[in-house]
């Protein structure tokens, strides 16, 4: 028996696991032989508070002195206009208007851009840094964690549940692409999530560390320098059923294409590529809380693009919300968002 049980290893479910085990007794299962091997392994560790939507913006803010020693890098975020839409885009991002001049001064190899914007608090996480820090904390704290344990049978049972034979109080559903698939093997209401694609690839570059992230606002393409290659994405958002995602060449090829547009680059091959998962459901704010009729399952999903940036303070919120607590930041319930 357990209070809290907690579905999916990835930053959702380590970082929320260890907010709840400081009140209550937290066994994590996932699915897995290794923690953060989905889509929390796969991510472009970019912490930048101008990105995403509001109440993202709002969590990613508040999450920065959260972090801990050793987990941020200052590293500017560069946004482009590079059509009249892109200017129009580029005023409402929270970033310092700069000239398109300073913009090339900053990343030489630009071309010059319509308009430019940059965020001076954007970092570089360190992700897997950050896993560790909460699955070591889970542990000192008492919880437990069982890899290669997917859920596959849950009911009810009276107040509470029964999850793979273990009766717990409380269901906090944070397995990701396969949220929903979750909450339907609880005879829950789903929320309406959707996976989407995304590829990244290392291209071969002379990259400067130096340059900033180079993103377009509309989130076409975006580059940053990464361990003597370029780390460059399409920004590709293709629908997907809950998978093992694998980049398509095709993909790849487009971000080669979108950089070389904006840049003197001329990148010709990529040293590897890789593919994530980011779910989202239709407004892309994350899903934190139950539906009224069903309490006790508590969805911890949608983190999209932004679940590594807002991690902190979104699984204090969402502890804060499991524990019946009055959150202290906006926060999402489940609202029925189609049908
Ligand atoms: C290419 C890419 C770039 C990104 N860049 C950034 C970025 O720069 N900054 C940022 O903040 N975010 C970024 N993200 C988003 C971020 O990575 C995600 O929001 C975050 O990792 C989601 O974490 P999660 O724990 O919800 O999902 P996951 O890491 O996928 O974890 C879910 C876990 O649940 C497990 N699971 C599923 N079903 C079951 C079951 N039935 N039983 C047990 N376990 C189960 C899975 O095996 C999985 O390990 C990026 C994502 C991608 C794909």
């Amino acid at each position: 028996m357990v209070d809290v049980l907690v579905i999916g290893g990835g930053m959702a479910g380590v970082s929320i696991a260890y907010e709840l085990a400081a009140h209550a007794s937290v066994t994590l299962l996932e699915a897995e032989p290794e923690l953060a091997m989905h889509t929390t392994g796969r991510s472009a560790a970019i912490y930048a508070p101008s990105y995403g939507p509001p109440t993202v913006r709002e969590l990613t803010t508040a999450s920065g002195p959260l972090f801990g020693d050793g987990i941020l890098t200052p590293h500017h975020s560069l946004w482009l206009a590079l059509d009249d839409d892109g200017v129009d885009h580029l005023r409402d991002i929270p970033a310092d208007p700069i000239t398109p001049q300073r913009a090339v001064e900053l990343c030489p190899v630009l071309r010059t851009p319509l308009a430019a914007a940059l965020d001076t608090s954007a970092m570089d996480i360190d992700v897997m840094a950050l896993h560790a820090h909460y699955v070591r904390g889970l542990k000192k704290r008492g919880g437990v964690t069982h890899k290669n344990t997917r859920v596959t049978e849950m009911r009810r049972d009276g107040d509470g549940w029964v999850v793979n034979g273990i009766r717990t109080d409380t269901v906090v559903d944070a397995a990701g692409a396969w949220a929903d698939e979750v909450a339907e093997l609880a005879g829950v209401p789903t929320v309406g999530l959707q996976p989407m694609r995304r590829t990244i690839a290392l291209a071969r570059a002379d990259a400067d560390p130096a340059w900033p992230l180079v993103a377009e606002v509309a989130d076409t393409f975006y580059f940053r320098p990464e361990s003597g290659h370029l780390l460059i994405s399409p920004g590709d958002e293709t629908p997907s059923v809950p998978c093992d995602a694998k980049p398509d060449e095709q993909d790849v090829a487009i971000a080669l294409e979108r950089v070389n547009a904006a840049t003197t680059l001329n990148l010709r091959s990529v040293h590897t590529a890789w593919a994530g998962l980011r779910t989202f459901v239709p407004d892309r704010e994350p899903v934190v809380g139950a539906w009224p009729d069903h309490p006790g399952f508590v969805f911890f999903a949608g983190q999209g693009g932004y679940g590594i940036q807002m991690a902190p303070a979104l699984a204090r919120t969402g502890a804060d919300i499991v524990l019946g607590r009055t959150p202290p930041s906006p926060i999402m319930s489940p609202r029925r968002k189609h049908g």
